[in-house]
């Protein structure tokens, strides 16, 4: 396993295809440090043996150790360790470590390739455990291209306008194929080594050359990333670890690319093209299971404390909202383990989290996101956007006013009580802010997609013969199935 450093080391010996506001650079421009200062993390909390089994695993293809976010779950186990991590990993960056999105895409990808050559005799699968052994072996940054920019909405991917929409297959040649389009949203690609690229949606026959999957190097020619770095104002004096993480979110833009054949997963096969975007979306949907309720956490960890800070810990509507943070993280993390404790053995061997616990968890984050942002600003009061720049604090004469009036409750030092309304102001009223708000709506699909998930999978007809037989329609009430959602469940 690689140390950060080692991490670093190669992103600065990468080709510079970063485009930012006007200027092409390279990895070592400053605007993506601090999203890089994040994936670090990753790296360097598997180096310490109290993460050990946690951020690490024993590799299901090597048997040797790996980093977790390079690992395919095994079992239930796995996967609530998978969610654990993220969740411990979230409370130091105050928010998104990034890397789960490659870990999602690997998963996806061991379990699509195994079905398509069932099917087809093809022989993707071996292809991909042969590239996944590399990455684990290599401790590979990875991130998942799936969004493309999708043109018309209304229009399917071969009925649009302009046909590169949607990434597709322009060429397939002995060695490899050709791609060309666009993919929007993706985040980490601009810090990550690998690029997982797979479709966004269910395909028909007239859509398959869009079914396509593969992986790349991030900077492999003909890929340009056109990057938007997110982070709050730099800090003068008043360093703290929430002000040195950030994230930086690209636009990919695939021109005439060829893709070695090694690196193919899937090449026109549109049938598996839903499979694969679901894949991906639901175990990025457990994978949410426990980065939101750490974004709950810290949301609801600096409500109690700016609570403290005004004095008003132990008011009545102030516990009131504490309530709802916890209910809100514990329930989304109760969903999480339920999902991997449901889960399935797919044919690959790879555990996957159970899709209706693993959507029910996204959906209540996702609807909650705003609220939980408006309990914390209740609490802080309006001191959250228009706290003065931290240099007033640093220089006279407004320094001596600033320490002497941003003290409320007096057993706070004034510089303690400039750093609470200071996170606050990050957390709230920042570009950052801002970014987990909508990351929080659209991140791992739009909220509709989680309605159209759970109306396809859930069993409403069970229920509906239990109200039938509650209301004496039928005299019996057949309890002998199962409801879906509960493989093993006996009643
Ligand atoms: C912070 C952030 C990070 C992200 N990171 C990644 C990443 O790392 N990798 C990645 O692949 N993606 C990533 N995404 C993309 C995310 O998955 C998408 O934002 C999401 O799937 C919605 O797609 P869109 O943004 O193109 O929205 P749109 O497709 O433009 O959706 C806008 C609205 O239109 C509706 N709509 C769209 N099409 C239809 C239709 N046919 N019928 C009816 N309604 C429709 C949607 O439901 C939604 O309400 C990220 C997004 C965010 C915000």
């Amino acid at each position: 396993m690689r140390s950060s450093s080692e991490y670093i080391e190669n992103l600065r010996r990468m080709r510079p295809n970063l485009y930012i506001g006007g200027e092409k650079v390279g990895r070592d421009d400053p605007r993506i440090k601090p999203g890089i200062n994040a994936v670090s993390l990753s790296f360097d909390l598997a180096q310490k043996p109290e993460w050990d089994g946690l951020l690490t695993a024993i590799s299901s293809l090597t048997g040797k150790k790996v980093n977790r976010f390079t690992h395919l779950p095994q079992h239930p186990f796995d996967l609530m360790q998978k969610q654990k991590m993220i969740r411990l990993l979230c409370h130091r960056t105050g928010g998104c470590i990034q890397r789960c999105m490659g870990m999602d895409a690997i998963i996806g990808l061991s379990i699509v390739t195994k079905e398509i050559d069932e099917k087809y005799a093809t022989s993707y699968h071996s292809r991909f455990m042969e590239y996944l052994k590399w990455y684990q072996e290599n401790d590979l940054a990875g991130t998942c291209a799936q969004t493309d920019m999708k043109g018309d909405r209304m229009k399917r991917p071969a009925e649009q306008v302009d046909p590169d929409a949607y990434v597709h297959v322009v060429e397939v040649r002995d060695d490899g194929i050709v791609v060309k389009g666009a993919k929007h949203c993706i985040t980490m690609a601009a810090y990550a080594e690998e690029l997982l690229v797979i479709p966004t949606r269910a395909l028909t026959e007239a859509d398959k050359d869009y079914a396509v999957a593969f992986a790349l190097p991030a900077d492999w020619e003909g890929v340009h990333l056109i990057t938007h770095p997110v982070s709050v104002r730099p800090r003068r004096k008043l360093e703290c670890p929430y002000a040195s993480y950030g994230v930086s979110d690209s636009m990919i833009v695939f021109d005439n690319v060829f893709v070695p054949k090694e690196r193919v997963f899937m090449c026109r096969e549109w049938e598996f093209a839903r499979r694969l975007a679901l894949l991906f979306a639901d175990s990025h949907r457990h994978s949410y299971s426990g980065c939101k309720p750490a974004v709950s956490d810290v949301l609801g960890g600096a409500a109690a404390l700016v609570a403290e800070a005004n004095n008003i810990a132990k008011v009545s509507h102030v516990r009131e909202k504490l309530s709802e943070f916890a209910s809100a993280a514990e329930l989304a993390y109760a969903a999480g383990v339920a999902s991997a404790i449901y889960g399935e053995k797919t044919s690959s061997g790879t555990f996957f989290p159970n899709t209706i616990y693993a959507n029910v968890g996204r959906r209540l984050t996702g609807e909650n996101i705003f609220h939980e942002f408006n309990l914390l600003v209740e609490v802080a009061g309006g001191i959250a956007v228009t706290l003065p720049y931290e240099d007033d604090f640093n220089v006279e004469p407004t320094k001596a006013w600033l320490e002497k009036y941003i003290i409320r409750n007096p057993s706070l030092s004034a510089e303690d009580s400039h750093r609470i309304w200071r996170l606050v102001e990050n957390l709230t009223a920042s570009s950052m802010a801002c970014w987990y708000e909508i990351a929080g709506v659209h991140g791992g699909g739009s909220p509709v997609m989680e309605t159209i998930a759970l109306n396809q999978e859930y069993d409403y007809a069970a229920r509906q013969r239990i109200a039938r037989y509650l209301a004496g329609i039928d005299k019996e009430l057949d309890q002998s199935g199962q409801l879906k959602e509960e493989p093993n469940s006996l009643f």
